[in-house]
């Protein structure tokens, strides 16, 4: 979901932005109105996350996947080694990408997800026991497939990279503790294909593995981002979403209305024995909600019967089935509730 004020926003400016007479999509982005729109969204991003300076944020092309290699291209090194945290989808398919690029023997991993009588958990073990000059620890602090989020900090040695493509400024973080998050915009952000990327600056002292020019970090620091042309209308876009949530009172009243829609679902999911949900209490994702129908015949009506009360995308991933509801920052209390009267309204029509 985008914030609808948002969108509305651009559906009255489609044609005519900023006084221009035309879209946002059709002036240059060279243009000194669109650079001031790109120096709003990054001091707009820096204020709601409360970037440090010695951090670079770049707006990049590609989407998470698209960062699956460029960290590895910018911060591996040549013969450098990383240690990849599992635990979920994503997280996996960071890896086989990290592996396809640097070469298996550079690239370890360790699951971190405890499965006991079918409830996951997370359980990270003390990293700095592992004797190992990795260059960089990669992780993924919300499984969004999987519906498991790690809320702990964790404690590395080494500099952490996490992959927030689904929770990022969901809650309050502390951006010195990272090396580089990034994020592909479509869940939390903006529309698909923009990535943002926060990188600390000493961090980009490695020379690249290959010479692709758009997964160069420093060529993005040099040129501002531009050094093609960037994705202009989803960057627009991702600006207004910034500024919508600096409107709502910024990060931290944004993660207050999340705990509140979370809580409220969950709460509902473990109230009877119709649905369940299988991750850890410490360990549910406040952003991606995943349930089971103890009877999961009954999967294909629920998907139904809830669209035609215009409730949508709640099927899970087809690689763990059930459902999965996304409460990304743009869906509101209401949302959920909505949800939430449906589902009881299904399950005392089926109850055995
Ligand atoms: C969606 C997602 C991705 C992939 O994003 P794309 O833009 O489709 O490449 C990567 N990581 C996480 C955690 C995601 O949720």
């Amino acid at each position: 979901m985008l914030p609808q004020p948002v969108m509305q926003k651009a559906q009255e400016e489609l044609l005519d932005w900023n006084g221009q007479g035309v879209s946002v999509m059709e002036i240059s982005h060279r243009s000194k109105e669109f650079i001031a729109l790109t120096e709003q969204a990054e001091a707009d991003i820096r204020d709601l996350m409360n970037i440090p300076s010695n951090y670079h944020v770049l707006f990049m092309h590609g989407g998470g996947r698209g960062q699956f290699a460029a960290v590895v291209n910018n911060l591996l090194g040549e013969q450098g080694k990383a240690l990849y945290l599992v635990d979920g989808s994503w997280s996996s398919a960071a890896v086989e990408e990290a592996k396809k690029l640097a070469g298996d023997a550079q690239i370890d991993t360790l699951n971190i997800v405890e499965k006991t009588n079918g409830i996951s958990r997370i359980v990270v073990p003390d990293l700095n026991e592992i004797k190992q000059d990795y260059r960089y620890l990669h992780y993924c602090p919300n499984e969004t497939v999987d519906g498991i989020e790690i809320f702990e900090e964790i404690n590395s040695p080494w500099p952490i990279v996490a992959d927030m493509s689904s929770n990022i400024m969901s809650r309050e973080i502390d951006v010195s503790r990272y090396g580089l998050i990034y994020a592909g915009a479509q869940k939390n952000i903006g529309p698909s294909g923009l990535s943002i990327v926060i990188v600390r600056d000493d961090l980009l002292a490695y020379p690249q593995l290959t010479q692709a020019s758009i997964m160069d970090y420093r060529l993005a620091v040099k040129h501002d981002s531009m050094f093609n042309t960037p994705p202009t209308f989803a960057w627009y876009l991702a600006a207004e979403v910034f500024k919508w949530l600096k409107a709502q009172g910024g990060v931290a009243e944004v993660a207050k209305v999340n705990d509140r829609k979370a809580e409220t679902l969950y709460a509902y999911i473990d109230s009877g024995d119709f649905y369940e949900n299988r991750v850890a209490v410490a360990n549910r994702s406040k952003m991606n909600v995943t349930f089971y129908l103890k009877d999961e015949s009954l999967n294909e009506p629920f998907l139904a019967e809830a669209k035609a009360a215009g409730l949508v995308a709640l099927k899970g991933h087809r690689s763990v089935g059930g459902m999965r509801a996304s409460l990304y920052n743009a869906m509101p209390l209401v949302g959920v509730e909505a949800l939430v009267s449906f589902m009881k309204a299904f399950a005392e029509k089926h109850v055995a």
